[in-house]
């Protein structure tokens, strides 16, 4: 392998990590108290945040708290959501406050707190490329090396996801990861927002709740059935449980990606307390201020383009599913709620002839390392880029602490934390002939 990298000597570690979301930054909390393993995590960022250009007031986190950095597999740890809260001396107040959700801005403060204890992480550096070198992986930001280590761990989450009929570039038109950021003016205009899941309704609610955000008209559409609600119910929430991960793995291609399309609403659906909400914003401005905001609510919907001139109104245009008839929408500000998607860093560019893939995505074993034709001892570990092979919890917190204890353990070689002892309801694959059991049978079933 031939490097472009100039200067420096990389210092050399144990660990490296890729991005520090919540993955990473839990991985970096799991291993702070490991003896002997020097790890460093960089992050393209200036400081730690979450999704900001998506913190819209008042939205609130989708699973409980306790799906923190570590309590599932370390309640006693430091860096635990509870520990934060305790150190800011609203461990009770918050009990109350939180009984509608815990805010996503208070956990991005906790997450910011947490990063804040960990002198192994650094911001500001953005990794452009990792080449191989002597053996080892050595990992470079603008043309300087950073690091050089044989274990890599990739938490460089997913970037949104704009469909290809968008083929309007204005500044009429952003994604709903930027909204923050950008804070286009709505209020007394035209506004589409397109996309039926949580962000598009978080968005639909800031403009029917913030008087200042306020369209003339708003219209939004989604290829869905129907504004679907996140299906959070008891059963379901096994899926998100470590055994499943383990049950999921153990089947063939076709019956996996049959399960996730299944399970699809368990992940992406809107939280319900959010669709009654809106509801109940629909009903007051018919009821109380009518004529302020005129409003279409299509399902249903396909989009067929987004389009028009750099500077002017955007044509939106939907295919109706039901009837094939298409419709046409003139905007003045147009949001992309329509998700995100995993892409394979740029900067694995000088190994990825080493990388078999499984299609476009990566080979991804039990312990989260993936296929590799590296040199014997190089081992890339990847975060949230299994859903394919490990379910539907992979893309989002609820596993996050279970899956960084896996890679803990296969890292280090050790058992740092328990990662199998752990009940279910449900007994995914019974054996033939076997009858009722007992919660400790069914796990060591798992
Ligand atoms: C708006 C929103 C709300 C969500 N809310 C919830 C929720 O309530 N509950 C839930 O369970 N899940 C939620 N999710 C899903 C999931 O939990 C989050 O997406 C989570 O942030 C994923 O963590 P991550 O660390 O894998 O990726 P990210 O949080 O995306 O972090 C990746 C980091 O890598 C950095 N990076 C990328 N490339 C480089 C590079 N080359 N060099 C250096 N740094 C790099 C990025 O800057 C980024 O900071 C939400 C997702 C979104 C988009």
């Amino acid at each position: 392998m031939t490097g472009t990298v100039s200067e420096g000597t990389p210092s050399r570690v144990g660990l490296v990590g890729i991005g520090i979301g919540p993955a990473n930054l839990g991985l970096s909390a799991l291993l702070d108290p490991a003896p002997r393993l020097v790890t460093r995590f960089f992050e393209r960022r200036k400081r730690f945040t979450w999704h900001d250009g998506a913190m819209l007031p008042g939205a609130s986190l989708q699973v409980s708290p306790l799906k923190d950095l570590v309590t599932l597999v370390d309640p006693t740890s430091r860096f635990s959501f509870l520990n934060f809260l305790a150190e800011r001396g609203r461990l009770y107040r918050h009990l109350i406050a939180s009984r509608g959700g815990t805010s996503r801005e208070e956990f991005e403060q906790y997450y910011r707190w947490a990063a804040a204890l960990m002198p192994q992480l650094e911001f500001g550096a953005e990794v452009d490329e990792v080449r191989l070198e002597e053996g080892r992986f050595v990992v470079s930001g603008a043309r300087r090396p950073l690091a050089s280590t044989r274990t890599l761990v990739l938490g460089t989450g997913r970037v949104p996801y704009v469909p290809d009929s968008v083929v309007h570039s204005g500044d009429h038109v952003l994604h709903s990861a930027e909204l923050m950021h950008r804070r286009p003016v709505t209020r007394g205009r035209r506004v589409v927002v397109i996309g039926g899941g949580q962000s598009g309704a978080e968005v639909v609610h800031w403009l029917l709740e913030d008087r200042d955000a306020l369209p003339a008209s708003l219209v939004w559409t989604t290829r869905r059935d129907g504004f679907l609600p996140l299906d959070d119910s008891a059963f379901s929430n096994e899926w998100f449980f470590p055994g499943y991960v383990r049950h999921f793995g153990r089947l063939g291609a076709a019956r996996r990606d049959a399960l996730l399309r299944g399970q699809r609403m368990a992940s992406d659906g809107v939280s319900a307390e959010l669709l009654d909400a809106i509801h109940g914003q629909l009903y007051r401005l018919d009821a109380l201020r009518p004529g302020s905001c005129s409003y279409r609510l299509s399902p249903g919907q396909e989009l067929v383009a987004v389009d028009g001139p750099g500077d002017g109104p955007v044509t939106v245009v939907t295919r109706d599913m039901d009837t094939d008839s298409v419709v046409t929408e003139q905007a003045d500000v147009v949001v992309l709620a329509t998700g995100y998607q995993y892409r394979i860093p740029r900067f694995l560019d000088p190994l990825r002839e080493l990388i078999p893939l499984d299609g476009d995505g990566y080979r991804v074993r039990d312990d989260y390392s993936i296929d590799f034709d590296g040199p014997e001892g190089c081992r890339i570990f990847v975060q949230g880029a299994a859903a394919r092979t490990h379910g539907v919890a992979d893309a989002n917190l609820s596993l996050m602490a279970w899956r960084n204890a896996v890679i803990a353990n296969a890292v280090t070689g050790r058992q740092l934390y328990r990662t199998e002892k752990e009940t279910t309801t449900l007994d995914w694959s019974p054996e033939p002939g076997r009858t009722a059991g007992t919660p400790s049978e069914r796990t060591a079933h798992a």
